[in-house]
């Protein structure tokens, strides 16, 4: 049973916060469906304020709307049904940060954001770069959604950072769609520069991050990168950001919910960046 968003009172140009209640896809562990609630709950709590870095707040903000979750159910149907909720936010001019879910909710989120948005480009921040053909059988696990992106052509430039986890089998895959993927052995996030043309949606998984500073993730990687690096890249992006998803928060994994707050802080801050890189 697929809950039905409200999405009436979007104006155009609003920044439009959903939740996407899915982990069927994930391949290791379950709990990234609980999420969505636990994030809101973290940035609410009382304990910080709503201001991002760059000097704008999400609190009594006008520009600001949060239309709530959406449950997916584990049929095909109802996963990639995913895709037309996400048009009827972006057929009302909002710019959406969805919420994951873990990360097999990214491929109907950018099929929907191709219908709206052509060119554009993704900023992926992940420890893996998610482009196997298919695995355990599944071609929409989360470990596939950027390979069913780059062959349905959604986006003009897949660019990936905090990689540490590749093999031969992916390595092929980053050859055969022309992906710029940035692996941590050679990656300085100080004067990394992505050197964006239009348009760009984020797509971060919270495992980027080390486990030190996130570990409430399915998949520890250590070796990531730290919540400042990430707040540098994305504060230098100097073109309109259209959307972004936060994914993979695992609650059951986590201590303390410290992931919910950090997933909380780069809720505000990539916000903050989405309201100051588009006009009202
Ligand atoms: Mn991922
Ligand atoms: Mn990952």
């Amino acid at each position: 049973m697929v809950s039905k968003l409200s999405t009436q009172s979007i104006k155009k140009n609003q920044l439009v916060l959903i939740g996407v209640c899915s982990d069927d896809n994930s391949s290791f562990k379950k709990g990234p469906a609980a999420a969505p609630p636990l994030i809101r709950k973290a940035l609410y709590n009382g304990s910080a304020n709503l201001s991002a870095e760059n000097g704008i707040s999400l609190a009594n903000n006008h520009r600001f709307i949060d239309i709530g979750d959406i449950n997916v159910g584990p049929s095909v149907e109802e996963f990639m049904g995913i895709e037309q909720h996400l048009v009827d936010v972006l057929e009302r001019g909002g710019i959406p940060l969805t919420l994951g879910g873990d990360h097999a909710i990214t491929y109907p989120l950018i099929k929907a954001m191709a219908r709206y948005h052509q060119p554009f480009s993704i900023l992926h921040f992940d420890a893996h770069p998610d482009l196997y053909d298919e695995l355990e059988g599944n071609r929409l696990s989360h470990a596939c959604p950027f390979a069913r992106i780059m062959e349905d052509s959604l986006v003009t430039r897949l660019i990936q950072v905090g990689i540490r986890t590749l093999n031969d089998h992916q390595k092929a895959q980053i050859e055969r769609f022309s992906v710029e993927s940035f692996d941590m052995i050679n990656f300085d996030p100080k004067s990394f520069k992505p050197n964006l043309k239009g348009p760009v949606y984020i797509s971060f998984d919270l495992d980027a991050l080390d486990p030190a500073f996130a570990p409430g993730v399915s998949h520890f990687e250590p070796g990531g990168l730290t919540v400042r690096d990430v707040l540098g890249i994305i504060q230098k992006i100097d073109v309109p950001i259209i959307g972004a998803d936060i994914v993979e928060y695992n609650p059951t994994q986590d201590i303390n919910g410290m992931t919910a707050m950090v997933a909380a802080k780069l809720l505000k801050e990539i916000g903050g960046m989405i309201l100051k890189s588009n006009p009202e």
